[in-house]
């Protein structure tokens, strides 16, 4: 009895780790086999400052905070009202929309299609902007300000990164946080 006991435990503990192995395997191959993987793709992106005058190092992670309605999901970048904001990457210009809480704001896809940028409460668009233009990285789209529901007195520009589905709709994405990628430009 004692034997078969000590055996059941062994092969009780050889199962255990079989399965510890199965499942480290499995969370190194779902890491290594991942290109919808948003953070790495923004990572691999050569991004621009999208707001003039900025330093990566004054840069704030504000990803996680919260908001009314829920998680923010973007980085706010504070400048003063008419700061010139530019394109953080090549790519086209999907959409200009005007929404309650994001004000004037632009969609720019990068140039795969595999990114959504987008930037809020601008005080105005730049000159002779359209949907369908292709913009490349560090053109002037914008300028800070305070449309939709940022406080008047604290212009800023809210900056969010969507990693697309495959129907590619601009108004839909999963959220990545552009802090990492912000914070390493020089
Ligand atoms: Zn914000």
């Amino acid at each position: 009895m004692a034997g078969i006991g000590t055996r059941s435990i062994v092969a009780c503990a050889r199962c255990l780790l079989g399965v510890a192995w199965c499942l480290g395997l499995g969370a190194a191959w779902a890491q290594g086999a991942m290109p919808d993987d948003g953070a790495a793709l923004l990572a691999a992106r050569p991004l621009a400052m999208p707001v003039a005058g900025v330093q990566a190092h004054a840069l704030q992670d504000t990803f996680n905070d919260g908001r009314a309605g829920g998680a923010h999901e973007a980085i706010d970048i504070p400048a003063p009202r008419g700061t010139p904001v530019h394109a953080v990457d090549d790519g086209t210009l999907v959409k200009l929309f005007t929404s309650v809480p994001g004000g004037l704001t632009i969609y720019q896809f990068d140039p795969m299609g595999q990114l959504a940028y987008y930037y809020a409460h601008l005080d105005r668009y730049a000159d002779q902007l359209y949907e369908g233009m292709v913009l490349r990285r560090g053109d002037l789209i914008g300028y800070v300000g305070t449309t939709g529901n940022a406080p008047v007195n604290a212009p800023h520009l809210h900056f969010a990164v969507f990693r697309l589905g495959a129907d590619r709709h601009w108004w839909k994405g999963t959220a990545i946080n552009p802090y990492p990628a912000l914070r390493r430009l020089r």
